[in-house]
């Protein structure tokens, strides 16, 4: 990049998981302001008619480059054959002129958050829930790099969207904290593997989300339940807009050490 453009991603395919609402939406549409023309967006949820809706919407934009690829996936990243169908329309996607790789694991579920850890008796709903939140992030990011093999001129970036709940308990959220903890050692060990690779932990803060709905109205223990009612009814929950413009500057200032943990309040 020469230091009169503006920053950007380069010529870029980037694959955006959870696309559909919530924060992978928004980091749909501020990726697609930020690279160059000839990227292509792959969006990957369950719900065809929001992903369609938004690649309408990143189609029209005047924001976007000229001509940049916006390829829906409609799968449950839960599934093989849901990362099946992210690779082939990754694949699909890709130009021999693009220079940078990145994929955003933002796709997650809260789990159950209305019982306490002695509850959770049943391995197979354990298991469910860490196949989503754990198992498909590694997986798809060992497809993605599979099928994207480092090469001179190509730059890879792998982010994972994580959560204070990855390093700090919270009472009845051990579904959830435990995943997010598992994910960001999984994203650790891949930075310290692969030096050339950029890896980044971002810590998006309390969104104003569907998730924090779920949050704020079924969690068990009482003075979390209330912290996030509060956070809500005192206009405390930050705008997935606001997280996200964090999140890009980063991304495009590209001086993060790979694998950290970085919080959005301290960027
Ligand atoms: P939402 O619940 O609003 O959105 C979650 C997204 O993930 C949706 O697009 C949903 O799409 C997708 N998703 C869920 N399950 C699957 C599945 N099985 N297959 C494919 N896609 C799936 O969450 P947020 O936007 O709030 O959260 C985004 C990220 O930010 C998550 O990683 C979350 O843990 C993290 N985070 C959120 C915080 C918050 O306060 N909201 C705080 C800290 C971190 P669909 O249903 O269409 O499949």
């Amino acid at each position: 990049m020469s230091s009169t453009e503006s920053p950007h991603l380069g010529r870029a395919l980037c694959i955006i998981t959870g696309a559909s609402r919530g924060f992978g939406r928004t980091v749909a549409r501020e990726m697609s302001r930020v690279v160059q023309p000839g990227s292509a967006l792959v969006l990957a949820a369950r719900s065809g008619d929001d992903l369609r809706a938004l690649q309408a919407e990143l189609a029209g934009s005047e924001a976007a480059p000229a001509g940049l690829v916006v390829e829906c996936v409609v799968a449950n990243v839960g599934e093989t054959e849901g990362l099946e169908s992210i690779i082939r329309a990754a694949r699909d996607a890709f130009s021999q002129e693009m220079d940078h790789i990145i994929l955003v694991n933002n796709a997650a579920t809260l789990g159950d958050v209305s019982r306490y850890f002695n509850s959770f008796t049943d391995m197979a709903e354990v298991d469910s829930y860490l196949s989503l939140n754990v198992s498909s992030s590694l997986c798809l990011t060992a497809r993605v790099l599979q099928a994207f093999p480092q090469r001179t001129g190509l730059r890879r970036t792998v982010v994972n969207v994580t959560s204070l709940c990855a390093l700090e308990p919270f009472c009845s959220w051990v579904l959830y904290c435990t995943g997010k903890a598992a994910r960001e050692m999984m994203f650790r060990v891949l930075a310290k593997e692969e030096p050339d690779l950029r890896v980044l932990s971002y810590s998006p803060g309390p969104l104003d989300t569907a998730m924090q709905v779920v949050a704020r109205s079924e969690t068990a223990h009482p003075n979390l339940r209330k912290t996030f009612s509060d956070m809500f009814a005192q206009g405390k929950l930050l705008t997935c807009e606001a997280s996200c413009s964090k999140m890009m500057k980063l991304l495009l200032e590209d001086s993060f050490t790979s694998g950290a943990h970085i919080d959005v309040y301290d960027v």
